[in-house]
């Protein structure tokens, strides 16, 4: 990152973690990976119960890795057969990580989902959310948020994914209501019920997509 980018950064940062906060949830800014990770880490007390609903972010930080080699529970939903016990596991998760679609720069978060696991987990259910954003997914107001949502995010990963939508052929939103869709259910985290459940850790770096 260029100095003039990271300034630039931790400005935009400073305003995204005071919306958070008048949303009672908790951000924080890290300069780089390293310190994301460190962060992160210091969120989730050793044996925890952990787990996750995808996240390219959270695994570019390192923290699976992380917390896999570490004293905590981690439990992998790839390595469960019973995906609905994996699943329902999650609810009761003393950690959820997750990495959002998008964010406001007013501390609104916006994820979708196709099965809803993840963005049913993040609404209710485990005791913490841990998000790790790279400030490249930051926008400057819902309609903004909801856009990149839709023709950045759910485009790739339906390539990701190898699914049969328009986006994945076409790079960008048609609308769809194709069996394949990701876009069956959009959460709009406007406000935290809870103090102290969801925290927010804004990366200077370009994560997921
Ligand atoms: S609604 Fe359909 S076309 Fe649009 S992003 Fe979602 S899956 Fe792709």
């Amino acid at each position: 990152m260029s100095e003039y980018i990271t300034m630039r950064n931790e400005l935009l940062a400073k305003r995204v973690i005071k919306g958070l906060d008048s949303r009672n949830m908790t951000g924080y800014y890290a300069k780089d990976r390293e310190e994301a990770l460190a962060q992160a880490l210091a969120l989730i007390p050793e044996g925890s119960a952990v787990t996750m609903g995808g996240g390219m972010s959270v695994h570019e930080i390192g923290l699976v890795k992380a917390l896999k080699a570490g004293n905590y529970n981690f439990i992998d939903r790839d390595e469960i057969e019973d995906k609905r016990a994996a699943m329902l596991a999650a609810y009761d998760a003393d950690v959820f990580l997750a990495s959002a679609n998008a964010v406001t720069d007013d501390g609104i978060l916006v994820n979708i989902d196709g099965n809803a696991n993840r963005v049913s987990a993040i609404a209710q259910g485990p005791r913490k959310v841990v998000f790790i954003v790279g400030m490249n997914k930051v926008c400057s107001d819902l309609d903004g948020a909801m856009k990149r949502a839709r023709n950045v995010a759910a485009p790739i990963n339906a390539q990701r994914f190898g699914l049969s939508t328009p986006c994945s052929k076409l790079g960008t939103c048609m609308d769809c209501k194709s069996p394949d869709t990701i876009c069956c259910q959009f959460l709009i985290t406007r406000y935290s019920r809870h103090k102290d459940r969801i925290h927010v850790i804004l990366v200077d770096d370009n994560l997921g997509f």
